[in-house]
Order: structure tokens, then C-alpha cells, then sequence
């Protein structure tokens, strides 16, 4: 028997117990033989015991060496299971390959960094199932217009289809948390959905404008565009970003590079 682990708070251990939710988690990856899945986080391996007898490959990158330790220890001998130590928010998923099916419970601690992180990865995904803070999931899928919208949003929303699955109650985790979870489907875009000139611009725009979410746009993104470069996008400069959807920061995105870009011959 190996000696209990401690939750460690600081990498975000909340442990999955329910058996119905780690089946409907691994079930929304909808795996075949031929997949090759990645799981963030496995922990003590509750949710990679369901998804180790699915797919072709299985790679799981684990924090924790106490736990690396508890996994080698509990799968020795699945030579389809590969355990990296590392820290996810610098794994490079490219180097495994690509159509990957990513998964996790994941740390709710980092896990906006950690989904940015993997939106970069997006050409080698084909769909991610991630256990999150319910609140997270909701700000990722909410559209112009709700309070929740905001950077997190529209980033999301530029990379993947948003599909909220299912919520789940502490009770279901060792140590509870405090806040209700909720499980999400993305589904990276093969082609963005909207034209925004420079990545790396849009980024910054979307930023700045929600930095300062309660200002109009005039004042929040003052010094990067001004008011009449809003209005030729067709954008109320007096028009707060948590109101502007995706086009209309594309539109201003394309717009700001246009007039940066030395004039070609
Ligand atoms: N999958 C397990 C389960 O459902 O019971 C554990 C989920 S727990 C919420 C999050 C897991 O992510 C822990 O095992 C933790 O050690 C690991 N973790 C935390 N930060 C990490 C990081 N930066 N990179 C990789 N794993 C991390």
C-alpha cells in the first residue's frame, strides 16, 4: 500500500472520486483505438485509468514528482502510457505529434495561463475536454453583452468552438473546493473564424481593452487607436469592449496593422 498523499494547494489538488463524472469526462473525448490523448495533470491516476484502455497512446504530464512517483509505481508495465515530470504551462504538445486529444482536471490555480499556453498548440489538437472552474468555463463561453465577457472570452472564442458539457458539485473531489466545476469541449478552429491581420496585435488590443473594462473604448485604448480609427471600423468609440464582439476586434485589429504596415510598391 503506498502512504497517503497530501493535497498539495499549491498545484491545485483536488482529486476526482466520482466514477460517473471520470466516465463522462473520458466519454466526451469520444476516443477511438487509434487516438493518441494527452491528460494534464493525472494526479494519482483516477481519470487516466479510464482513458488508458481507449486510445493507442497515452502521454500524461504530471507536476508532482510524489505523484510521477505513485504513476510509474501503479501503470509499470503499460508501455502505451508515457509519464512526463514537467510542468505543463512549458510542455512543448507539438513535440508528441498532432491530432491530440487533450484532457485534464484541470489545476484551477493556473489554469487561464495553462489555456492560453495551449491555444498555441491548437494546429496539432483536435479536441481538449477540460474540468474547470464552473465560473472559468462560463467566462470562455459568454457572448458580447454579458457581464462574464471579457479577454477570456474572446480569445477563447477566436481559437475554439466553446461547448459547455456539464457542471459538477464539490462532493465529487478529495479535498472539496469551494467553488462548483463545470467540464468543457473545445474544438480548435481549423481556420479562425474571423481575418485579424496580426495575431500579436489583436492580442494586445483585446487586453488593453478589457484592462480597463469599465472605460470606453476612446479612453481604454488611448494611445493605440484613436477615436477616429474606431469609428471608420464601423465601433461607437463610447462603446465599452465587454459590448464589442469578435468581428469588431478583428475589424479594429486589421485596421491598426493596415495603418502600421510600410506601403508597399
Ligand atoms: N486528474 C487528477 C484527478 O482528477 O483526480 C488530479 C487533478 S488535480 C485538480 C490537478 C493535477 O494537476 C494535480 O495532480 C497537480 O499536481 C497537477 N498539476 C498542477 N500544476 C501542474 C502543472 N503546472 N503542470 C502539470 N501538472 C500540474
Amino acid at each position: 500500500m503506498p502512504t497517503p498523499h497530501k493535497a498539495r494547494k499549491r498545484f491545485g489538488q483536488n482529486f476526482l472520486h466520482d466514477a460517473r463524472v471520470l466516465h463522462r469526462i473520458a466519454a466526451a473525448l469520444d476516443l477511438s483505438p487509434q487516438d493518441h490523448v494527452v491528460e494534464i495533470g493525472p494526479g494519482k491516476g483516477a481519470l487516466t485509468r479510464f482513458l488508458l484502455p481507449a486510445c493507442r497512446r497515452l502521454d500524461v504530464v504530471e507536476i508532482d514528482r510524489d505523484l510521477v512517483a505513485r504513476l510509474e509505481d501503479r501503470f509499470a508495465g503499460h508501455d502505451r502510457l508515457h509519464i512526463h515530470s514537467q510542468d505543463a504551462l512549458r510542455f512543448d504538445f507539438a513535440a508528441l505529434g498532432c491530432g491530440l486529444k487533450i484532457v485534464g482536471n484541470l489545476p484551477y490555480n493556473i489554469s487561464t495561463p495553462l489555456l492560453f499556453h495551449l491555444f498555441g498548440f491548437k494546429d496539432v489538437t483536435d479536441v481538449m475536454v477540460f474540468m474547470l472552474q464552473k465560473e472559468v468555463v462560463e467566462r470562455m463561453a459568454a457572448a458580447p453583452g454579458d457581464k462574464r465577457y471579457g479577454r477570456l472570452s474572446v480569445m477563447t472564442q477566436y481559437h475554439c468552438q466553446v461547448e459547455k458539457l456539464f457542471t459538477v458539485k464539490p462532493e465529487a473531489f478529495r479535498p472539496r473546493p469551494k467553488v462548483m466545476s463545470a467540464v468543457v469541449r473545445l474544438h480548435p478552429h481549423r481556420t479562425p473564424p474571423v481575418d485579424v491581420g496580426d495575431y500579436r496585435t489583436f492580442e494586445t488590443l483585446v487586453a488593453r481593452a478589457f484592462g480597463r473594462r469599465r472605460k470606453t473604448l476612446r479612453n481604454s485604448l488611448r494611445g493605440m487607436v484613436d477615436e477616429e480609427t474606431i469609428r471608420a471600423c464601423a465601433i461607437d468609440p463610447a462603446a465599452r469592449a465587454e459590448t464589442l464582439p469578435l468581428d469588431a476586434f478583428a475589424r479594429l485589429s486589421r485596421t491598426l496593422c493596415d495603418s502600421v504596415q510600410p506601403a508597399t510598391a
